[in-house]
C-alpha cells in the first residue's frame, strides 16, 4: 500500500508541496515536506483543517507499535475535499467532511458481513497513519472514499466532531458492544479520552450506576461532567468500593479502557456472574486471565473486544448527536497547537502534562 501510494505520488504529483508529520524512527519524528498527493480512483484528496493526538500515535512514535518510516501519522481529521478521484459521486470539491479514523472498504466480506473494522483482514479497517499515510499533514488521501466521507452540517464546528472519528466512536462502542441495558450498573476503568467517552457512552446507553476509576482526581472530575454517577480512585481498593456501589452484586458491565494487565483483571472481578466485560484497551505483551475471577470457566461471562467503528453512516449518526445536544465532546480538547508547533503538542500529551486531555492540531 504504502509503496503504491509513493509511487502515485512520484508520477502523478502535481507541482506543490505540503508539511506532514513523518514517522522516521522509533523517537524520530517531526514535519517534513512531501508532495501534495492526488486523488486516484476511489479515493479523495482532502485540505486538514483539524486534526488531533491518538495515544496510538504515541505508541507508533515511541516504537510500540510498528509502522514503516516515512509514514505520515495521523488518523483522525475534518477537511474539505480537494480532489475527488473517479468513481466517486455525491460530493463537491469545497465541502467539509469528517472522516473516521477507520475507513472500511464497504465491500468486502467482513464489510457486509457488519465487521468493517475488519476490513479486507485483522485490523485491515485502520489505514490512515498505519498502512498509508495519515492525516496529520496538510492533504491527506481518503481511501474507499464514498464509504468514508461524512459531510458536515454547516451548524456544527470542527470542534465539536473531530474527536468521533475515533476516541468518542470508540468509548461508545464499548459500551454498545457491552449491550448495556436499561438501569445496568457500568464500572468504566481507566478515564482517559476513550474511557471518558464510555463513560458517556454508558450514560446515552440508559445505565443506572456509572463508576468510574482512574487515579488522577481531574479526569475523575471530568468523570463526573460525562456520567458517572460515582468516582473511586484505582490506587485504593476499587472492588471493594465498587460492591458497596452495587450492594455486593457487581457490576453488570465492566469496560477496560486502559489496557493493563491489573485493569482487565479489575474488571473481570467487579463483574457479576454473567456479566460483560468489554475491553476497549490496547494491550502488549501477554495478558493472563485468572481463573478463580470466571469461576473456573463457568461464571457465564462474556468478554468482548472493540476495535473503533468507522465509515460514513457511523460518523453522521454520531454526529447528530451532537447536533441535537445530547452530547458535547469539547471539553475534551485542553489544548490547541498550530500544526507548525505538532511536536510539541506531541511532548505534552505523550507526558500527560498539564492536565491534557486531547490537543486539537488547527491545520487550516
Ligand atoms: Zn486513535
Ligand atoms: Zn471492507
Amino acid at each position: 500500500m504504502q509503496l503504491a501510494l509513493e509511487e502515485r505520488k512520484t508520477k502523478q504529483l502535481p507541482a506543490g508541496l505540503m508539511w506532514a508529520n513523518v514517522f522516521r524512527a522509533p523517537g524520530e519524528f517531526g514535519l517534513g515536506k512531501k508532495g501534495i498527493p492526488s486523488a486516484g480512483a476511489g479515493e479523495a484528496v482532502i485540505q486538514v483543517r483539524l486534526t488531533t493526538i491518538c495515544g496510538t500515535d504515541v505508541h507508533i512514535i515511541r516504537g510500540e507499535y510498528p509502522v514503516k518510516a516515512g509514514l505520515t501519522l495521523g488518523h483522525e481529521a475534518v477537511g474539505v475535499i480537494h480532489e475527488l478521484g473517479a468513481g466517486i459521486t455525491g460530493y463537491q470539491v469545497g465541502q467539509r467532511v469528517l472522516v473516521g479514523a477507520i475507513t472500511p472498504c464497504g465491500q468486502c466480506e467482513a464489510c457486509l458481513s457488519g465487521d468493517r473494522s475488519q476490513c479486507g483482514g485483522a485490523l485491515g479497517g485502520w489505514r490512515l497513519g498505519n498502512t498509508m499515510d495519515g492525516v496529520q499533514a496538510e492533504y491527506a488521501v481518503i481511501p474507499h472514499a464514498q464509504a468514508n466521507l461524512a459531510a458536515i452540517p454547516d451548524a456544527l464546528s470542527d470542534q465539536q466532531v473531530l474527536l468521533l472519528a475515533d476516541i468518542a466512536s470508540t468509548g461508545f462502542a464499548a459500551a454498545e458492544r457491552g449491550k448495556i441495558r436499561l438501569g445496568d450498573s457500568v464500572a468504566v476503568f481507566a478515564q482517559g479520552p476513550i474511557g471518558l467517552c464510555a463513560t458517556l457512552g454508558a450514560r446515552l446507553m440508559g445505565a443506572s450506576e456509572i463508576i468510574a476509576v482512574d487515579s488522577d482526581p481531574n479526569r475523575l472530575k471530568m468523570a463526573q461532567r460525562f456520567g458517572a454517577t460515582a468516582v473511586v480512585m484505582a490506587e485504593g481498593d476499587a472492588l471493594a468500593e465498587i460492591r458497596e456501589v452495587t450492594e455486593g452484586r457487581g457490576v453488570d458491565v465492566a469496560i477496560e479502557a486502559l489496557g493493563t494487565q491489573e485493569t482487565f483483571e479489575k474488571a473481570l472481578r467487579a463483574l457479576r456472574p454473567g456479566g460483560t466485560l468489554s475491553s476497549v484497551g490496547v494491550y502488549s505483551g501477554h495478558l493472563q486471565v485468572p481463573l478463580d475471577a470466571m469461576g473456573a470457566g463457568l461464571a457465564d461471562q462474556t468478554i468482548v473486544t472493540t476495535l473503533c467503528p468507522g465509515g460514513k453512516e457511523r460518523m453522521s449518526r454520531l454526529m447528530r448527536l451532537v447536533r441535537s445536544h445530547r452530547i458535547d465532546l469539547t471539553p475534551l480538547f485542553t489544548h490547541v497547537f498550530p500544526l507548525e508547533e505538532i511536536d510539541q503538542a506531541y511532548k505534552l500529551f505523550a507526558a500527560r502534562e498539564d492536565g491534557v486531555l486531547k490537543v486539537a492540531i488547527r491545520v487550516s
